[in-house]
């Protein structure tokens, strides 16, 4: 056995921390290790070749890697040590940056745990069997999950290549928030112009399968090998026979706060949500058609020419198999009436989010786009009045330790901007009033748009959280600090409009489960490496895009979706897929059939077998194993191990510290 040790500088991250030339002396003194040395930077071309000419000069057979956390660099270190003709599981890595250096400050101690490190890993690598990876085959379907811009853009990216794309939504329409949007910054390019040919295109696409009103019921399965589970919730309408006239829904008696419209008008229990709606298809809401809950009323099934409506329709559950996934669940924006009580909790008519300001300012509004005060709804026409003082109020549930919300939303300061700007069009001589904590306009031409609403529409800016809103004699009193000027300022306005802040999407903590993909705190879900696989979830084949990865605007979404679509493509132009040998394995002598391993394994990757005889043992389907260990660590009689990292390696770590620090 001949085992190398490389250690390395990694410029200075490592060795400000830890004396790496201590670290590589003390390797030589361990047994059967030839050759140490320190590197500058290991993952560099020039480190990557002193290694390989190592291995050819030196004949090593096992390899130790002394650097930054596997999971940056391991791929690359593996088919490093491939082009040097050896296994490239005769590698290990040990971690001396994110579990030494970077979290130590004592040079003397974090230079004996490196010592540590380096003595694990080599009796680890000691221990090292050659593996090789099997092949499996890969369906090259791909599914997307959320049909608002960043997987609309995903599905028409990967249709593209002629692969086939299922689009599942679960509302009654694709469009997502970006279709209740009037303008969008920084161009004020109508948001509809832009949606709604591609929402046309998906709808049109031969190679997209559209399930809308529809959710994720079941995941299985693995990279290349997904299986799904879709549930198709009863919309009450025999899709192939509706033609979309919208008959049913001008007799419907029923009203309810539309959802589109975010409650500022109403629409019935039968109901398109909004015109450009694809599908243009009704939805029947089960929760309050009498119809349904009775047996009463019927007017639409009347109306209907096509014989369309159908009460007893019921949910249906369908299964399909892709190769890929990619999640493109969007946002919502934060309860703000939960969170600011002093913001009057809802109850004032005149203080509106942001996206109920969004729909005022549409053609397409309840209003048609006319900006009138909510509270004059309900009059005459003649009575409704326009604002003439208007306060926007930003990082409404942002940058807001109090509310449980400490990140920026990174489009409120944009998009209370445009507000300024499309409030003076709409009404030149209202006055606008913007409350911010700082201005974030970090995007191309997003300064300049501040700027211009600064400057050519007038917009002015105070500096202060708002403390408090209420109503005085009919109109907003907006309490708040300038902390530019250093005192105090109240404000009263007719319309107050708050930039509420971004939210991930109801359900994201239950589909992350799901889909077994990790979510942070918010219920953003996360990517398996910020800088290198930004559009990576934790499981491999998974693909996350847009918002639901954490707030952005557009144009980030947007590039976003059609990077993961291109990591799509670059997964399933490939017939099989490598798949690693790190899975366990079940010694059939020793396994007692208690199966406490098929209920841990999250992957279903254990199956019972039975054996001549007729006992039942586990049996591990490799291609399903994600090596989590997990079975591992429950079998009692010790009948499954885990290639890679079998009892022995284990505690031949555990020895190696122990011998080396004996008070342990
Ligand atoms: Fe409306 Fe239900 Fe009557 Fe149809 S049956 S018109 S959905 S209340
Ligand atoms: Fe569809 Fe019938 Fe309603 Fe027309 S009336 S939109 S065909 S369900
Ligand atoms: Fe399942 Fe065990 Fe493989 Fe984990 S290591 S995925 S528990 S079989």
């Amino acid at each position: 056995m001949k085992i190398g040790v490389f250690i390395c500088y990694c410029g200075n991250n490592i060795s400000a921390t830890v004396d790496v030339e201590q670290v590589a002396k003390f390797a030589l003194t361990l047994p059967d290790v030839v050759h140490s040395e320190t590197i500058h930077h290991v993952c560099s071309e020039p480190g990557q070749n002193t290694i390989k000419q190592a291995i050819k000069n030196k004949g090593l057979d096992r390899i130790v890697i002394g650097a930054c956390s596997p999971r940056i660099h391991e791929a690359t270190f593996q088919r490093m040590v491939s082009a040097a003709r050896l296994n490239k599981y005769m590698l290990e890595i040990a971690n001396l940056r994110e579990h030494c250096s970077w979290i130590h400050e004592d040079r003397s101690l974090a230079t004996i745990k490196a010592i540590d490190l380096v003595n694990m890993a080599v009796c680890k690598v000691s221990r090292h069997k050659v593996l090789y990876p099997s092949q499996v085959e890969i369906n090259p379907r791909t599914l997307v999950i959320g049909g608002g811009i960043a997987g609309i853009q995903a599905a028409l990216d990967v249709a593209e290549s002629g692969n086939e794309v299922v689009l599942v939504e679960r509302e009654p329409s694709i469009g997502g928030n970006m279709a209740r949007l009037d303008k969008v910054f920084p161009t004020l390019d109508c948001s509809g112009c832009i949606l709604a040919p591609k929402m046309v295109d998906v709808a049109n696409n031969k190679h997209i399968s559209l399930h809308t009103y529809s959710e994720i019921e079941k995941v299985t399965g693995f990279v290349g090998n997904f299986k799904v589970t879709i549930r198709k919730k009863a919309r009450l309408i025999d899709t192939a026979k509706c033609t979309g006239c919208g008959a049913c829904t001008l007799k419907c008696p029923i009203k309810a706060p539309s959802e589109f419209n975010l409650g500022l008008d109403s629409r019935g229990a039968i109901y398109i949500p909004f015109p450009q709606a694809v599908p243009h298809i009704p939805v029947i809401d089960k929760t309050i058609c009498p119809m349904v809950l009775k047996g009463k009323c019927g007017l639409c099934q009347k109306m209907c020419p096509t014989q369309a409506i159908d009460y007893k329709q019921e949910d249906t559950l369908i299964e399909e198999s892709f190769g890929a996934i990619i999640v493109a669940t969007g946002y919502e924006l934060v309860d703000w009436k939960k969170l600011y009580g002093e913001y009057g909790h809802g109850r004032y008519p005149n203080v509106i989010s942001s996206m109920q300001y969004e729909r005022l300012l549409s053609a397409s509004g309840p209003t048609g786009g006319h900006v009138i005060l909510p509270s004059d709804f309900k009059k005459p026409h003649a009575e409704q009045r326009e604002p003439k003082i208007i306060a926007f109020v930003a990082c409404v549930g942002s940058r807001d330790e109090k509310v449980g919300r400490p990140y920026c939303s990174g489009v409120c300061c944009m998009y209370t901007a445009k507000y300024a700007m499309l409030t003076k069009e709409h009404i030149p001589a209202a006055e606008v009033y913007i409350f911010y904590m700082d201005l974030r306009a970090a995007g191309k031409s997003y300064e300049e748009f501040v700027r211009r609403a600064q400057e050519k529409y007038g917009a002015r800016y105070i500096r202060g959280r708002v403390s408090k809103i209420y109503e005085r004699n009919g109109r907003m009193v907006i309490m708040s600090a300038d902390t530019l000027l250093g005192k105090q300022v109240q404000l009263e306005a007719d319309l107050v409009v708050l930039a509420a802040g971004v939210a991930s999407s109801s359900g994201a903590n239950q589909l992350a489960q799901k889909l077994n993909i990790s979510h942070d705190q918010y219920g953003f879900f996360i990517e398996s490496h910020p800088k290198l696989r930004p559009v990576e979830a934790s499981t491999a084949g998974i693909f996350i895009c847009g918002a639901c990865q954490g707030p952005k605007d557009i144009p980030l979404s947007v590039a976003q979706a059609s990077s993961a679509a291109a990591k799509v493509l670059g997964l399933i132009s490939h017939e099989k897929l490598e798949t690693s040998p790190l899975v366990a394995e079940v010694n059939i002598n020793r396994c007692i059939g208690c199966f406490r391993c098929l209920e841990v394994c999250p992957f279903t990757a254990i199956e019972k077998q039975e054996m001549r005889g007729g006992a039942w043992v586990a049996r591990v389907n490799p291609a399903l194993c994600q090596g989590c260990g997990l079975c591992n660590a429950t079998c009692l009689p010790g009948a499954i191990s885990l290639n890679g990292f079998t009892d022995d390696q284990i505690l031949s770590e555990v020895e190696a510290i122990c011998l080396v620090n004996p008070e342990l």
